[in-house]
């Protein structure tokens, strides 16, 4: 989705810090707590959201975007003990190193976009009603398929 100016929303996490989510102007959004702002490419958000309408689209990136905030005290830890296990050893490629990292971004993806499900179940039905599924099935495969080869690979240095 790209918009020509850009749209804030600042909401609070559960854990009390303020979250902020701008998405445009352009193809941009940037998202974060406080003044940490992340600019980024909404590669995940344009695939899942292809076929809605512009507000919708909007609606759904935002709470996304947020999912991500929300779900930061878990998915940060959780990337940082994968990369962990995965260097523990000593045993692991630079490649088998980046692909843990990837897999771990993925899992976030899946958590932020289960979060933007549950939100509001029957408006996110709603919203995808005659819209093609194709992309959100290329979305839960891959970022399933990239997660689980992260696990994979820990459990591999780690020979276990
Ligand atoms: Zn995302």
């Amino acid at each position: 989705m790209t918009t020509q100016k850009a749209r804030t929303t600042k909401l609070r996490t559960w854990f009390g810090a303020k979250a902020t989510i701008t998405i445009g102007p352009g193809f941009i959004h940037k998202a974060g707590l406080g003044v940490f702002l992340i600019p980024h490419p909404p590669v995940i958000n344009w695939m899942l959201r292809l076929g809605l309408r512009e507000d919708r689209q909007y609606t759904l990136s935002c709470t996304h975007e947020f999912g991500h905030l929300q779900s930061a005290p878990l998915a940060l830890p959780y990337t940082v003990l994968m990369l962990a296990l995965t260097f523990v050893t000593g045993h692991a490629s630079l490649l088998e190193i980046i692909l843990v990292f990837i897999s771990t971004h993925a899992a976030w993806e899946v958590i932020s976009e289960i979060l933007t499900i549950t939100s509001d179940a029957q408006l996110y039905r709603e919203y995808y009603q005659g819209i093609t599924i194709i992309p959100r099935i290329v979305f839960w495969i891959s970022m399933g398929i990239l997660t689980i080869i992260g696990w994979g690979i820990a459990l591999s240095v780690l020979k276990l």
